[in-house]
Formats: structure tokens, C-alpha cells, sequence
């Protein structure tokens, strides 16, 4: 019986993963076309000072308009774009959809602030990343220090050397520099004492926890006293609810992004919140 059970499952397993593949394959299909249509575009979460409330920000996020399926989330599709390598020319389309972006929104009289942009590993193993990012902002005309990049720590991990090498060159451009989802890997500090970044980003696993396990409240309080020790500025993302933000205010941390105050918004609505 337990035999036949089993072999039930297998079969309903075994055609769910087929479906799986399939459409991970149509996907990956697809992206190459997407990429030659335009149908990527980004959506901008606002980041807020966590004792003023003022606005200090947006983050960029990608969203795939595809033609058969509505909008895709980028958890569908940034992993397929790095395994086929087309996150590196998906990478350099939103880091200029995302510079002319701002860079409008200046020439239209909106307070400047800065847009930070998601970087993957495989952009940062890229030779010609630097080159990259100066010619977008040369034909953005955007400023550089109204760019600021995300990386992740894997970025740094793979080969700690040259990312430095990297960091040092982009910031001395005048682009600031952000350490995402920050506690998820295995950074050790004697790096990251000497890693050239301005920000670290809270990952939102550990702001989620902070009420209902005190390992996390711990961790938080921990990665916000370091960085301000290392002279840096905190950001916390995930941030849900009231009492998480008041937490987070009270220990320090100097940003927060979340639901609680705004959701990744479409440009069309972001310039409405701007207004
Ligand atoms: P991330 O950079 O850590 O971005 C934060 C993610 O958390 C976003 O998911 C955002 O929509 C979501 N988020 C924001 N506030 C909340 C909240 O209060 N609660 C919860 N549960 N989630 C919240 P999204 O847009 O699905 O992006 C997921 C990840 O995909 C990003 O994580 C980033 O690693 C990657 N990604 C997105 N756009 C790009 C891109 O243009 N390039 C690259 N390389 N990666 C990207
Ligand atoms: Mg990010
Ligand atoms: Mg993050
Ligand atoms: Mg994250």
C-alpha cells in the first residue's frame, strides 16, 4: 500500500517538475526576445530617514511586461537571466532605464535624490562593469552621485580583491555603494572593515523576526551598532509594521524601506507620491 502511495506521488511529483521545466524553459526562452522588445521595466520603492520621515529615496526594481503572462516578478526571471548570461545586458538596460529616469525627473523640477539599482554577481565578474556604468551616465546625463548600486555579498566573496578594486573605482566616481540583504552571507568583518561601502542594508529575514524571535532583535542591533562603529549607514528593508519601524528608530537604524510606508511603485504613481 505504502509502496503504491509512493509511486502515486512520484508520478504527480514527476509531472509537476515537467511542468516546472517547461515553463522555466519557455521563460528562458523568452528572455532574449523581451530583452530585444523592451518589455523590462522598473518599478521604484521610496526609502525613508527612520527619525523624520522625510523621503530620502528609491530603489529600482525590475518587472517583466510579458506579453502572455501580465507582469513577472523578478524572482521568475533575474535567476534565468543569470544562468543563460543576459542579466548582464538586462543589468546595463535597467541601470539606464533607471539613470534617464532620474535624470527626467530632475529636468522636470523634482527635488533630486538619489535611485539605487540592483547589481548582480555576474555584472560584477563583467570586465567592462566600470566602463558600463560611465557611459550610461554619460548618456543619461545624470550625476553620479545621484546613482547608487546594490551588491550582494556573494559579489564580494567570490573574488574579495577585485571587488575592492571595483568598489574603489565606482565610488570614486562619486556613486554610493550598498551591501544588500546584509547578514544573509558569510561576510567576514576583518573584510568588511576594509571594503569600500557606504551603506549596509538589514536583510528582511532578520526585521521580519525582530518581535517574534530575540536571536533576530539581537542580529539587528548588532549589524546596526557595528556599522555605525565602521562609520556606516544602516538601511532596513522589509519593514512591515509600525512597530517594527519604531524598533528600528530607537536602535539607530538611519533608513527604512517597506511595505509599511510604500510599495513598489509604478513611475506613474511614484511621481504622483513625489507631487
Ligand atoms: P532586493 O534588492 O533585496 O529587493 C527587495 C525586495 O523586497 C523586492 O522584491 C521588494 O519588492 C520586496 N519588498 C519591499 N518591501 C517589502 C516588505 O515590506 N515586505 C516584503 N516581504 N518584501 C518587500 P522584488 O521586487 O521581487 O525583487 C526581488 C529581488 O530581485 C531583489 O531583492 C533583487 O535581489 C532582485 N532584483 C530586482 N530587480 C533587479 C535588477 O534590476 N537587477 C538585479 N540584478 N536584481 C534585481
Ligand atoms: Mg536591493
Ligand atoms: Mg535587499
Ligand atoms: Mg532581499
Amino acid at each position: 500500500h505504502a509502496k503504491q502511495a509512493g509511486k502515486h506521488r512520484f508520478v504527480f511529483f514527476s509531472e509537476r517538475m515537467n511542468h516546472q521545466v517547461r515553463e522555466r524553459l519557455l521563460l528562458k526562452n523568452n528572455l532574449r526576445q523581451g530583452l530585444s522588445r523592451d518589455e523590462f521595466l522598473l518599478h521604484y520603492q521610496p526609502k525613508f530617514d527612520s527619525r523624520s520621515g522625510r523621503f530620502t529615496g528609491l530603489e529600482a526594481l525590475a518587472r517583466w511586461q510579458h506579453p502572455g503572462r501580465g507582469l513577472v516578478w523578478p524572482s521568475h526571471f533575474i535567476p534565468l537571466a543569470e544562468e543563460t548570461g543576459l542579466i548582464v545586458p538586462l543589468g546595463e538596460s535597467v541601470l539606464e532605464i533607471a539613470c534617464a529616469q532620474n535624470r527626467a525627473w530632475q529636468a522636470r523640477g523634482f527635488p533630486p535624490f538619489r535611485v539605487a539599482v540592483n547589481l548582480s554577481a555576474q555584472q560584477f565578474r563583467d570586465r567592462d562593469l566600470v566602463a558600463t556604468v560611465r557611459g550610461v551616465l554619460q548618456r543619461t546625463g545624470l550625476a553620479s552621485n545621484w546613482l547608487e548600486l546594490e551588491i550582494t555579498e556573494t559579489v564580494i566573496m567570490q573574488d574579495t580583491e577585485r571587488a575592492v578594486a571595483i568598489l574603489e573605482q565606482l565610488r570614486a566616481m562619486g556613486i554610493r555603494i550598498t551591501l544588500d540583504d546584509f547578514g544573509t552571507g558569510y561576510s567576514s568583518l576583518s573584510y568588511l572593515k576594509r571594503l569600500p561601502v557606504d551603506c549596509l542594508k538589514i536583510d528582511y529575514t532578520f526585521i521580519k523576526g525582530i518581535f517574534s524571535d530575540p536571536q533576530d532583535a539581537a542580529i539587528v542591533r548588532a549589524i546596526i551598532a557595528m556599522a555605525h562603529s565602521l562609520r556606516l549607514k544602516v538601511v532596513a528593508e522589509g519593514v512591515e509594521t509600525e512597530a517594527q519601524r519604531v524598533f528600528l528608530r530607537e536602535q539607530g537604524c538611519d533608513e527604512v524601506q517597506g511595505y509599511l510606508a510604500a510599495m513598489p511603485l509604478p513611475v506613474q504613481e511614484v511621481e504622483q507620491y513625489l507631487a
